[in-house]
C-alpha cells in the first residue's frame, strides 16, 4: 500500500490537487447522499414521480450537476496553468490527464521531471 502512503505525504505538504480532490469528494458524496437515496425513495415507490416533490429533487439534483460541471470546467492545471479538462469546446470531466500539457492527474508536480519526449 505505498499508494496510501505517498497519498498520505502529499496532503501533508500544499497539494496542488487541493480542488481536484475537493471536487471529486464532494461529487461522489452529492451521488451517494441525494442521486441514490432519490433513486431508491423512487424506485421503492416513496415519491410519486408526478409530484411536486420529485420535481424539487430532481431541479435540485439538475443546479448540483451544472455547478459541479462548471467547477470541474474551471479547474487549473497544477503545471500549466491551463483548463485542465477542458480544451476550446472539448470538455472531458474524467480525463486522466491534462488537456493542453499532458500532466497526468495527481502526479507529483513539485518533484516529478518534466516528459517532454514521446510529444
Ligand atoms: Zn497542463
Amino acid at each position: 500500500m505505498t499508494h496510501c502512503v505517498k497519498l498520505a505525504q502529499m496532503t501533508n505538504k500544499d497539494d496542488p490537487w487541493k480542488r481536484h480532490r475537493t471536487l471529486k469528494r464532494v461529487s461522489l458524496l452529492g451521488v451517494v447522499l441525494y442521486l441514490f437515496p432519490t433513486i431508491a425513495l423512487a424506485w421503492l415507490g416513496q415519491i410519486d414521480m408526478r409530484s411536486p416533490t420529485m420535481y424539487v429533487l430532481v431541479f435540485g439534483w439538475m443546479i448540483f450537476g451544472l455547478v459541479m460541471l462548471t467547477l470541474w470546467h474551471e479547474v487549473r492545471c497544477p503545471r500549466c496553468g491551463q483548463r485542465f479538462y477542458a480544451k476550446g469546446m472539448e470538455f472531458w470531466q474524467m480525463a486522466r490527464e491534462c488537456l493542453h500539457c499532458g500532466l497526468p492527474k495527481y502526479a507529483d508536480v513539485s518533484t516529478a521531471p518534466e516528459h517532454t519526449s514521446g510529444q
